[in-house]
């Protein structure tokens, strides 16, 4: 659901960066750094299709800064994406690795194509392609993709294998989010989806409310909607409404999820799921509840839908769905939002895991994994709600800080080269 000005994700993003660098007195050499991608490649690959006919692909892979470490992010597959999309969601990458604390810098890569209408066989040549030709990027030690929108774990098998027939041998810290069975770590696939389940809770504990009590409402059943709904549920809340692409279903009482995400694997949508009203997106969104997850793509809250919005917390699990326009009437109609740079970092904590363990080759258990997870969040989380009470300013302006003030540091003390 693109419904927003693309054109504009990356100015937005930036506009933001700058204006908290300037209110932190953040060194003019670390800000104008940050206002530009490091590296952009734009590639344009033939693959040919299952019926023998070559079609030319184009793709992405932008670095937008590796200051704190090696550049890391997704890769999407999405017909309407493009480069100044990516370079955004590159941007949210540096900010979210800073304020989740892990040693890297943000990069975001994309092929822009829809993975529904291509066969098993198409997506793997488009992905072998795609990462042959980024491989001048991408490394264990320079750049590490993972899964994001339209991608799975199939996927970073096919950039694992193409990669390190490059090499000579097998390269498991190249790519995060794999399958288990050749490297990929306990509670990856759920990390994202986890995550958001914790700040909701830390976020529903800071403002005095009760799980068991608490409402929920969730836009987006893929990976990280449908974890974060199941997980938030088997903490006690009740899980209202939820929705896909093509629209959502609500029951006042709470949606039996184990049976909508049958339904969903049956019949690839959640509409017509018995024992709920059907409704569309923009009516989910406004529904009253404690607790609104937003988690399918950029922009699902502007500045028409934002006044209508009666939730007490926003989870933002998907990168860049709302405005900046939405995040100030939000914000002014008191809602409490967990910004996505914290909500949705999860995902990147745990690849960060998976990466330590696949260069030392050596595994550990589920529990271990979500443990560090929870410890990274919460301490996330604090820092943030932190600085937002002490300066008195929103969430994500409270995030942006904590990331800016890790960025500017390890900026200057690398200094400039040469
Ligand atoms: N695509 C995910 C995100 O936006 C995960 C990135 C990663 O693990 O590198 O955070």
């Amino acid at each position: 659901m693109s419904t927003g000005p693309n054109e504009q994700a990356f100015q937005n993003v930036r506009k933001l960066i700058s204006d908290v660098c300037q209110q932190m007195n953040i060194a003019e050499m670390c800000r104008v750094r940050l206002m530009e991608c490091e590296r952009e490649l734009t590639i344009h690959f033939p693959i040919k299709m299952d019926d023998g006919e070559v079609r030319v692909f184009t793709g992405f892979r932008v670095v937008h800064n590796d200051s704190r470490g090696p550049s890391k992010g997704g890769i999407r597959y999405h017909p309407d994406v493009n480069l100044d999309e990516v370079r955004a969601l590159a941007a949210l990458m540096t900010l979210k690795t800073a304020v989740a604390g892990v040693p890297y810098g943000g990069a975001k890569g994309a092929v822009i194509c829809d993975p529904r209408t291509l066969s098993q066989t198409e997506l793997e040549r488009l992905t072998r392609r795609y990462a042959s030709d980024i491989a001048i990027i991408m490394g264990p030690d320079s750049d590490i993709p993972a899964p994001d929108v339209g991608t799975n774990p199939q996927i970073m098998a096919w950039i694992m294998d193409t990669y390190s027939m490059g090499r000579g041998y097998s390269v498991p810290a190249v790519v995060t989010g794999k399958p288990l069975e050749i490297g990929g770590s306990n509670g990856r696939f759920e990390a994202t989806g986890r995550g958001c389940m914790v700040s909701a809770l830390l976020a529903a504990k800071h403002l005095g409310l009760n799980p068991l009590e608490a409402t929920v409402v969730v836009q987006g059943c893929g990976n990280v909607g449908a974890t974060g709904a199941d997980l938030l549920a088997r903490e006690g809340c009740r899980v209202m409404a939820i929705s896909d692409s093509r629209g959502g279903v609500y029951n006042p009482k709470g949606i039996d999820l184990e049976g909508l995400f049958a339904r969903k694997r049956e019949t690839g949508s959640v509409i017509g799921f018995r024992n709920a009203e059907t409704l569309t997106n923009a009516e989910l969104l406004e529904l009253k509840c404690d607790i609104l997850v937003v988690a399918a793509l950029e922009h699902a809250l502007v500045k028409a839908n934002a006044p209508s919005v009666k939730a007490r917390i926003i989870v933002e699990g998907a990168n860049g769905p709302t405005t900046p326009d939405a995040n100030k009437i939000l914000c002014d109609n008191g809602i409490f939002i967990v910004p996505d740079i914290l909500a949705n970092a999860g995902g990147v904590i745990v690849s960060y895991l998976e990466w330590v363990q696949g260069l030392q080759s050596f595994y550990w258990g589920e529990e271990e994994v979500n443990n560090y997870l929870r410890r990274l969040m919460t301490s996330a989380f604090t820092e943030v709600l932190h600085l937002s009470q002490l300066n008195k300013v929103d969430m994500r302006t409270a995030a942006y800080m904590t990331a800016l003030r890790q960025l500017a540091a390890a900026m200057t003390i690398r200094g400039v080269f040469p």
